[in-house]
């Protein structure tokens, strides 16, 4: 049986207040499923990942903790970046070149490529955005660490239209030969009706999901339905 991963994106959402809500949401609910199957992952905005952390000690659920952002530099005169040791302290993961960054902030291919570099060199391990086959970079198995790639085609972001299960499998065979032996996950409008028909198929590692994480009893369903 494969190892799922069920990563949680909650993007700029989310208050201290509303962080621990979500908590005490999921350990008021049953552990139902085997949790050896599934690594739970919880990207949070960087004003939160302290309390996180802190929540996640004291959860009834094993709940990793994930960054959506890091600094391609290292520590030093960068202005309102966090630097990768800075992320470190809280985190195990961390998003990198997510296709709202890649839009909205300029994000670039060397960007990006420096942002891998950072994360693996403070033993993080990124879970790198591509919304087609051209942002896939074969330079990446080169980087000396382990990583994840996210395939989260731009249409499906958001949107309530996912990509179909067949071509996002396709997508996810595609990465492989290109990177070899890699984990690949789905994103895109993922949600507890949809999430086993991505995860049947057999390149397919695990989900990204991001509206429907920010509600902790459906991101509870996702992990069931996993
Ligand atoms: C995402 O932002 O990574 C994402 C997959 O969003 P959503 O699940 O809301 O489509």
């Amino acid at each position: 049986m494969k190892k799922l991963y069920i990563v949680a994106n909650w993007k700029s959402n989310k208050t201290i207040l509303q962080a621990e809500e979500w908590f005490r949401t999921i350990n008021n609910l049953p552990v139902t499923f085997n949790e050896e199957e599934k690594k739970v992952i919880v990207c949070a905005p960087f004003t939160l990942l302290s309390k996180v952390k802190e929540l996640t000690v004291n959860c009834k659920l094993s709940i990793v903790v994930g960054a959506q952002d890091v600094s391609p530099f290292d520590e030093g005169a960068y202005t309102g970046e966090v630097s990768a040791s800075q992320v470190k302290e809280f985190a195990d993961y961390v998003i990198i070149g997510h296709s709202e960054r890649r839009s909205n902030f300029g994000e670039t291919e060397k960007i990006v490529e420096l942002k891998i570099l950072q994360a693996i060199k403070f033993n993080l391990v990124p879970i790198i955005c591509v919304s087609s086959i051209n942002q896939v970079n074969d330079k990446w198995k080169m980087m000396n660490g382990k990583f994840i790639v996210a395939y989260e085609p731009v249409f499906a972001i958001g949107s309530g239209t996912p990509d179909t299960p067949e071509n996002a499998g396709l997508m996810a065979k595609k990465i492989k030969e290109i990177l070899g032996d890699t984990d690949i996950l789905y994103g895109g409008s993922v949600t507890s009706n949809n999430v086993a028909n991505f995860l049947e198929t057999p390149d397919i590692n695990g989900v990204l999901v991001g509206g429907a994480s920010l509600d902790a009893q459906e991101f509870y369903k996702i992990i069931q339905n996993s």
